[in-house]
């Protein structure tokens, strides 16, 4: 994978140690919470950012998962927006923490928002990776953003192209010849 990387935006010691600084962040808000907390990744991009990112919460949780598509095979620009599989798990009033990998236009967490109301939670709040401030909508509320980056597309540490490079362990960009 090195080869196909032209550059590291994000060192995974960076990852480790904002991860480690937003899950000190995450835990003060959750900390009297006696609803019960539920912790919701979106598929598939958020594996990595979630693995890590829960185990820097020391409260009790309960995971349930929502599975969306934005890009097809080898697009870099977001496709058309596909539900794959709604909220798995009852979190009708529980406190929902979204966890996502990265805030793009904003679509799939406006669609996931969606989603999450209509079950009848008894808070929501979104934890991203990553945001592209330069797009992402004023109107669609986050509540905890680990790194802003600038407008290009990247890879690694969950995220994919083509479904590869999800288990890169930097933020990276690619080699421009590689994206079609
Ligand atoms: P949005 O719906 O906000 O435009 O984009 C969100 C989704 O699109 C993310 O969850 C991610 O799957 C994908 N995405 C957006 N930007 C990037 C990027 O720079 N790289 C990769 N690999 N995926 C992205
Ligand atoms: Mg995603």
């Amino acid at each position: 994978m090195d080869r196909d990387v032209s550059r590291v935006l994000i060192t995974r010691e960076q990852i480790a140690q904002r991860v480690r600084t937003l899950g000190a962040e995450i835990s003060t808000v959750y900390a009297d919470s006696s609803r019960g907390l539920t912790i919701l990744p979106v598929l598939s991009g958020a594996i990595i950012f979630l693995a890590d990112l829960i185990r820097e919460l020391p409260l009790k949780m309960k995971i349930a998962v929502v599975h969306l598509s934005s890009y097809r095979g080898t697009a870099t620009d977001p496709g058309e927006m596909r539900v794959i599989h709604g909220v798995s798990g009852d979190i009708r009033d529980r406190d929902v923490l979204i966890v996502d990998d990265i805030l793009d236009t904003g679509n799939t967490l406006r669609r996931v928002h969606g989603l999450v109301r209509g079950a009848g939670p008894a808070s929501m709040r979104t934890a991203v990776l990553l945001r592209k401030p330069s797009k992402a909508p004023a109107d669609l509320a986050v509540d905890f953003v680990g790194f802003d980056v600038e407008d290009q597309f990247v890879v690694g540490y969950g995220l994919d192209y083509d479904d590869h490079y999800r288990n890169y362990p930097d933020i990276a960009v690619l080699r421009p010849e590689l994206l079609k």
